[in-house]
């Protein structure tokens, strides 16, 4: 062995250390979840090569995870059979901030910088990795022997301030084994039972056999092959913590089970939590995971699901999908693609399904992840995908009673026979709806009117175009473009002023209005107003109004 090489971390690495050494106390457990999913990852590689040939696999090495507690050392200890890491790797892979998800905790914690500390277990939202050991330890060891021919064995420490050093060693087993060297408030952390505790209740499903100073401490099942009526909702509730990396409940499970047009096996949850900004922004990873016959392809696999579908976390197994099929096939294949298609038209009237069976949980649910169904209307090609997305949204409407919302079909089932509209109005809220100047017009004819709270909405239902071969409609539009408006006065009327007098008030409005405004007329649409201000963009007027309100306030 030669000497070590002594190395600097990245400057955000430093400032993730930092930060995390800094956590609350009651998330750091999530370092035992972060190295088992590592190892896992490792394992699940190396079962991949294994399975498709691209490497000799060892029979005197089984796939498997020790986890060794000891008290006396004061150490917490993992060591794995996976694929390993080179010396490169290691110094990459350990030393430099890659994943996703800890560029984004680092993110939000720099828009947060007056809260000193790092509150509501946004460690665990994010999963903040390997980086997360150093919530507990203030030395960490990593040996490493990667699975290519030849390699040799490496250690890479660090006391976790700016330094790391890496050197060769002997004796170092195919696969990763790490050592923690716990910090003086987190000696529970050598105590069998505690670990034990924390493996049950995050990484129990992890799908290569965990043993615990020589105990099994997990069980291995691929929950998405049992069969519906052995599944518990303990067992969903396991499950689910384990593959989404997140400590809540879920709100929602769909287990499906086809084999035409392709033998599909999934599970898909939603999360009980409400998503953060960073679960909205477009950036982030899919959390799903594809297998073929239990062997693990892809993990954050984005290409089954489409993106505004990512905040659905689960796993798809399908025996359709060969071993072998390259990452530039899984990419983008026509057996992706069309994966992808049957499991969006099954999700989709999964929601349908829920959106029908109990009406409170899924208000509660469009509540929280409404967005992503806005989403998946702008975003997606097909009409007749964003129509049966369509079907999942839900408006106040003039018929409504407050808070209660309706969905479109029981819009069109209440439409006139023979009218080929549906009519909406934006308004910031159901007070100012009902008390506009456009509604009262349509009231009179006794048409349905959807009312729109969000900005946003209105550009949803223009991208839309139509639903079921009904065109949506603005009613302020309506207003601005109906023929049928004149501005001839009926002179047989007595309460009616007369047409010389309508025609002076005009010339005048004109005049002390000049170029504020380019047309003024007189319309027989309104009832209790006098007059209304029409623009034909409504929609980015107001839009405009109201981010620029929200920045002043
Ligand atoms: P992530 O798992 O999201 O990639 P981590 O911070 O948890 O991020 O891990 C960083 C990287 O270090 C992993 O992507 C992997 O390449 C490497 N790594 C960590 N643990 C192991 C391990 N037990 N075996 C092999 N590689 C590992
Ligand atoms: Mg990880």
């Amino acid at each position: 062995t030669g000497p070590g090489d002594k190395l600097e971390f990245q400057a955000e690495t430093r400032k993730l250390l930092d930060i995390v050494a800094r956590s609350l106390y009651s998330e750091r457990e999530v370092f035992i979840r972060e190295l088992i999913s590592n190892s896992s990852d490792a394992l699940e590689k190396m079962r991949y090569m294994e399975m498709s040939g691209d490497t000799q696999g060892d029979p005197a090495l089984p796939l498997e995870i020790h986890l060794a507690a000891d008290d006396s050392k004061k150490t917490f200890t993992i060591q794995d059979t996976g694929i390993g890491m080179t010396k490169e790797e290691m110094i990459g892979n350990l030393g430099t901030i890659a994943r996703s998800g800890s560029k984004a905790f680092l993110e939000s914690v720099n828009s947060n910088e007056s809260k000193s500390d790092v509150s509501n277990n946004i460690i665990g939202q994010f999963g903040v990795g390997f980086y997360s050991s150093f919530m507990v330890a203030d030395k960490v060891e990593v040996y490493s022997r990667s699975h290519q021919p030849d390699a040799v064995g490496y250690k890479w420490t660090t006391d976790g301030t700016g330094m790391f050093e890496i050197a060769e060693a002997e004796g170092v087993q195919r696969g990763t084994k790490i050592v923690l060297h716990l910090k003086g408030d987190c000696y529970n952390y050598s105590n069998e039972e505690v670990i034990k505790e924390v493996v049950k209740r995050y990484s129990n499903f992890v799908g290569v056999p965990i043993f615990l100073n020589g105990k099994r401490a997990n069980v291995v099942q691929a929950l998405w092959l049992a069969d519906q009526k052995d599944i518990t909702a303990d067992m969903h509730e396991e499950f689910y913590r384990y593959i989404g990396n997140v400590y809540d409940k879920p709100r929602y499970h769909l287990h499906y089970k086809t084999d035409a047009p392709l033998n599909i096996r999934a599970l898909f949850y939603v999360p009980e939590y409400k998503p953060t900004m960073f679960d909205m922004s477009r950036e982030t990873d899919v959390c799903v995971t594809l297998y073929s016959r239990k062997v693990m392809i892809m993990s954050r696999a984005s290409n089954i699901l489409p993106r505004w579908l990512r905040f659905l976390k689960g796993v798809v197994d399908s025996e359709d999908i060969p071993l072998n099929l390259s990452r530039e096939l899984l990419q983008d294949s026509s057996l992706i693609r069309k994966l992808r298609q049957v499991l969006t038209s099954r999700i989709l009237k999964f929601f349908q399904d829920c959106a029908k069976k109990d009406v409170a949980s899924y208000a509660a649910f469009y509540d929280d992840y409404g967005l992503f169904f806005r989403e998946g209307i702008v975003t997606e090609h097909d009409q007749d995908t964003r129509e049966e997305i369509a079907k999942l949204l839900r408006f106040e409407s003039s018929k409504s009673s407050k808070g209660d919302r309706i969905s479109l079909n029981e819009y069109a089932s209440r439409m006139k026979a023979g009218s080929r509209d549906i009519y909406f109005l934006s308004a910031p809220n159901r007070e100012l709806a009902e008390q506009s100047p456009y509604l009262e017009a349509l009231e009179k004819r006794d048409v349905e009117v959807l009312f729109l709270y969000e900005p946003y909405d209105e550009l949803v239902l223009m991208n839309l175009g139509q639903y079921d071969k009904k065109f949506f409609k603005s009613i302020e539009n309506e207003m601005t473009s109906d023929k049928t408006d004149t501005d001839t006065v009926d002179e047989s009327d007595v309460n009616s002023l007369r047409q010389t007098e309508v025609d002076d008030l005009m010339t005048w409005l004109q005049g002390v209005l000049g170029n504020k405004v380019t047309k003024v007329k007189v319309t027989k649409k309104l009832v209790s107003h006098a007059c209304v201000i029409t623009v034909p963009e409504m929609g980015s007027v107001r839009h405009f109004l109201r981010t620029t309100l929200a920045d002043k306030s």
